[in-house]
């Protein structure tokens, strides 16, 4: 066998955004060396793009918040197809995690009398995002690097790792190459905590960075993990719809909880028209008590552009479809008519959403304070996942561990806004600390030359395809827009079963094309050779995505579908699963959601 580069570590952490930096930092607090390994520098991971802020109970603006308004909060938002114990966990230890970032140095804005203020959000009750004007994720991802880097943890930051290697069942290390000079590299650890956030990269239209290839979903898969609800995907109501090279960039929902409203090209405010069911006692019928409600009157209900994310994009989608949409094809987002109400409205949205203004005046050219932005959905969030147990983040394969957006539960069919960082920090922590405990209880694992050099290969294979074909082939990166553009129109934020299964042929079509990609050149500061490697993660999310979609035959969060508009007692019962069969074939099956406790029903049943 080659000799590669090999290091040793009790915890291997893959990725260094908000859940990888918190696991890094637990795990090497309890004792255990510990590697941490990232695609980009060190403090770019995606979350430093997150804005809005951190969902967490502390009541510091509104007393009335505790942890079981937002626990109902965020099962209400996943439409009760959580793990429940993760919501739990979740809701209960948010408000700890967050002190804990204020205490290691995290700069939050601060309520006059010197608390973390919170903000408005969609679907939560109350204002709950702690936060630091509309760039929470870069004070999050800036504290956590700080205390980390004098933890005594390894980064090695440009490296991708493109498989995970086992011991039998078990999990025993892995291995990449390093980015720049494109040198395989060999790690051996106890445990490893996959922590590579989303997948967004596998739709045309996303907010994500280029990081978002689902890397850790695809690399959990073929190791054995299990993947559960893959068909719910977040397709946030704001993004940019122009100009086309900044299509998709986050708008973030803290512009509609300043108080900024959506309306249609004859100037109604669309979202009155269509309030859910469930949600019609939280709703205002009224703009003007939704306008208090946004500025702190503790009487007053949210307005329905504050509604979960999946009813608002889909209300934005039938705007646009039925004829009223803005000029390149979204929604007007207003948040400069608050001049109406404010004296100082300019310097007011500067100071709140300064982002979201200098955003939209350098990419195109519009004033927020002054001019309506235009808006439309861009895929954002995955909320489905790699499977774990909801205590200890551990898959079903022994000594492997996932947390935050790779990871899979917490969310149900679909994520409140701000639930994400703050699940990072919970979860994040948790995997951490069970994945030290695992490495301190078991020996390392022997890792197989052989699957060591199965793995060379592959990742070798677009190169030694190039040489073998000659020069009239296909490069990655066809493939990757084919693959693309087909998941924004067939499995999108409207889907239906012929089209899904016309892209299930697509994706047969795609996977051939992917196994023939020929790349040229050398393996140093080659970008067409990194594509040609996403595939297999962007086709098996995909294939996931999909399979999931067809499977679940009602319309819940995030998974709508036009051929079955309506919630299914039946399927509400269910959580679907994924894995990989002997064959290699992928494999689904539909999982009954255990029962929930009677405690935390009673608490879903006060918060109604
Ligand atoms: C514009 C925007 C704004 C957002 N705002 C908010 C908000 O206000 N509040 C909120 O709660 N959520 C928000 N979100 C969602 C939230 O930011 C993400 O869900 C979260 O940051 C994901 O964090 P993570 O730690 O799971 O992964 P990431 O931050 O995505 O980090 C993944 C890490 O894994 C590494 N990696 C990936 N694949 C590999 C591989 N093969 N080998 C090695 N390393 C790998 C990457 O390099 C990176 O370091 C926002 C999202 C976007 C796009």
């Amino acid at each position: 066998m080659t000799n590669y580069e090999t290091f040793e570590y009790d915890v291997l952490v893959i990725g260094a955004g908000g859940a990888g930096l918190r696991a890094a930092i637990e795990a090497s607090a309890a004792g255990v060396s510990v590697g941490l390994v990232c695609k980009s520098l060190l403090g770019k991971a995606h979350t430093v793009m997150a804005e809005g802020g951190m969902a967490a109970a502390m009541g510091n603006v509104d007393d009335r918040d505790n942890w079981k308004v937002h626990f109902a909060d965020t099962m209400r938002g996943g439409q009760y197809v959580n793990n429940w114990r993760m919501a739990e966990l979740h809701a209960k230890e948010a408000p700890e995690r967050v002190h804990e970032l204020e205490s290691w140095g995290a700069v939050f804005d601060r309520t006059k009398d010197g608390r973390i203020l919170q903000r408005n959000f969609g679907g939560h009750r109350y204002p709950r995002l702690a936060h630091v004007g509309d760039r929470t994720g870069l004070e999050l991802i800036r504290t956590l690097q700080d205390h980390g880097i004098h933890q005594g943890i390894t980064v090695h930051m440009e490296y991708t790792i493109v498989a995970l290697l086992k011991d039998g069942a078990r999990i025993a290390g892995a291995f990449g190459y390093d980015r720049e000079r494109g040198r395989f590299k060999l790690f051996k650890a106890k445990a490893v905590v996959v922590a590579s956030g989303g997948a967004g990269r596998s739709y045309r239209i996303t907010s994500n960075s280029w990081e978002g290839t689902g890397d850790g979903h695809s690399l959990a898969y073929h190791a054995g993990a299990e993947l559960l609800d893959m068909e719910f995907i977040q397709f946030h109501p704001t993004g940019m719809v122009w100009p086309p090279s900044v299509m998709g960039i986050l708008v973030t929902e803290g512009v509609r909880g300043e108080g900024g409203v959506l309306r249609n090209k004859d100037g109604q405010r669309f979202m009155f028209d269509d309030i859910p069911d469930n949600y019609k006692n939280q709703t205002s019928t009224d703009p003007e008590e939704g306008w208090r409600y946004t500025q702190g009157d503790k009487n007053a209900r949210r307005p329905p552009e504050l509604l979960t994310r999946d009813h608002v994009a889909r209300c934005i989608n039938r705007e646009v479809k039925e004829g009223r949409g803005s000029p390149h094809g979204g929604v007007f987002l207003d948040i400069a008519w608050i001049k109406e109400k404010i004296s100082n409205a300019p310097e007011h949205i500067k100071k709140k959403l300064p982002s979201m203004y200098h955003q939209f005046m350098q990419l195109a050219n519009l004033d927020i304070t002054k001019e309506p932005m235009e808006v439309g959905p861009t895929t954002h969030y995955i909320m489905g996942g790699v499977r774990v147990n909801g205590d200890t983040q551990m898959t079903n394969v022994p000594g492997l561990f996932a947390a935050g957006e790779c990871a899979a539960g917490l969310h149900g069919a679909n994520r409140l806004g701000g639930n994400s960082l703050s699940d990072l920090l919970v979860f994040g922590k948790r995997a951490g600390e069970f994945a030290a405990k695992f490495a301190r209880e078991n020996s390392a694992g022997s890792i197989n030359d052989a699957d060591i050099e199965a793995a060379a290969t592959e990742a070798l294979a677009p190169f030694e395809r190039g040489e073998a074909v000659g020069g009239s082939v296909e490069g990655p990166y066809q493939v990757q827009r084919d693959l693309q553009v087909m998941m924004q129109d067939l499995v999108g934020i409207v889907r239906r079963e012929d089209e899904m299964e016309q892209a299930l042929d697509g994706l047969g079509r795609l996977w051939k094309r992917a196994g023939q990609t020929v790349v040229y050149g050398h393996r140093e500061y080659n970008p067409g050779w990194h594509t040609a490697l996403d595939l297999k993660h962007l086709l098996t999310c995909a294939e996931a995505i999909t399979r999931c979609a067809i499977d679940r035959k009602e319309s819940r969060g995030g998974h709508f579908r036009e051929d079955y508009p309506e919630k299914s007692a039946e399927a509400a019962k269910a959580n679907s699963i994924v894995w990989k069969a002997a064959d290699g074939t992928m494999q689904l099956r539909r999982e009954p959601i255990p029962e929930m406790p009677e405690h935390l029903k009673q608490v879903i049943e006060e918060m109604k």
